[in-house]
């Protein structure tokens, strides 16, 4: 079997193209663009490919983020940043507010995800979103597990009952992913860094999510025949290649879906960032769908 390829890059695209339509007719509605601030602490180089990435996906949808964004120097103190976060809680015209991470370590980023407003809170951080995940009544969720289940849909496989094994179980990936798939009536499993046998774990699932950022842990020769394959490792090689968590060419061989690194999980996140921003706005002005 040949895997179909689950195309991040375009699924994100078609999402962002009816966004920008939506956001066009709330700002003829209310007057004002869905504002996002996105908080850049220090110099780290990922960081800042990612902020900017973030940021132009805001001007290509039409919300608002150049007027509120800050990048701090890296010896910023916590207060100080903590006194951003406040500011920006009571702007009326911020509806989300990213603090990318992470932080240079005199802050503590625990500290700052609970200072967020949680109906400010686009990334889906805070415990409060992450409580409502997990008792079943999401409201802001995390962007990247959030991404996922939209490439899920898109395979069109009835979620209840399938095996999913997620490989790793960090609080921005692993553990909400969890929550998602329980909501969506799957039997998940997580597997991580203590697991004894991965190997048997994946040779029996049915949907595979990867987010260990470990290149080639979850080996392709281990993937059930005609199971979807959903990597979320980005692995930068010593060759400059970004590459998944699992060995994709024997993986494409076996899955009946597989996302490709780059260009899979990636362009969903930032697509569903944008769309908890549109969501915030619009339990703000209380015009919610
Ligand atoms: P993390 O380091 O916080 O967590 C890694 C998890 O993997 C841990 O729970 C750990 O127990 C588990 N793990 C480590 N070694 C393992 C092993 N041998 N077997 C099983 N589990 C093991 O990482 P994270 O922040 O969750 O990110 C994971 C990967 O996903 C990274 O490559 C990161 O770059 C990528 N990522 C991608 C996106 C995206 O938008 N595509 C978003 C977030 C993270």
């Amino acid at each position: 079997m040949t895997a179909r390829i689950l195309d991040g890059k375009a699924v994100a695209a078609r999402i962002r193209s009816t966004m920008a339509d939506e956001v066009a007719a709330l700002i003829s509605k209310h007057g004002r663009a869905p504002g996002l601030a996105v908080i850049l602490v220090g110099e780290d180089a990922a960081s800042e490919v990612y902020v900017r990435n973030k940021k132009k996906a805001c001007v290509d949808t039409g919300i608002e983020s150049a007027a509120f964004s800050q990048t701090l120097p890296a010896s910023t103190t916590q207060q100080h940043l903590l006194g951003l976060i406040a500011e920006l809680n009571a702007n009326p015209k911020v509806d989300g507010i990213l603090v990318q991470m992470p932080l240079p370590a005199q802050i503590d980023s625990e500290t700052v995800i609970e200072a967020i407003d949680p109906g400010k809170d686009v990334d889906g951080f805070h415990p409060y979103n992450v409580g409502r995940l997990a008792a079943r009544i999401p409201s802001l969720r995390s962007c990247t597990p959030y991404g996922c289940m939209k490439l899920l849909e898109e395979t069109g496989l009835d979620l209840h009952g399938q095996e999913v094994v997620i490989v790793g179980a960090s609080n921005i990936v692993g553990r909400p992913m969890a929550l998602e798939l329980l909501l969506a009536g799957a039997t998940v499993t997580v597997a991580h860094k203590f697991t004894r046998d991965l190997q048997a774990h994946i040779e029996r699932a049915d949907i595979v999510v990867a987010a260990a950022g470990k290149p080639g842990l979850v080996k392709g020769e281990w993937i059930k025949p005609g199971a979807v394959v959903i990597d979320v490792g980005i692995n930068r090689l010593n060759d400059g290649t970004l590459t998944g968590d699992v060995g994709y060419a024997a993986a494409a061989e076996r899955a009946g879906w597989i996302t490709p690194v780059p260009g899979g999980v990636g362009p969903m996140t930032i697509t569903m960032l944008l769309a908890n921003t549109v969501q915030a706005f619009r339990e703000h002005l209380g015009d919610t769908l």
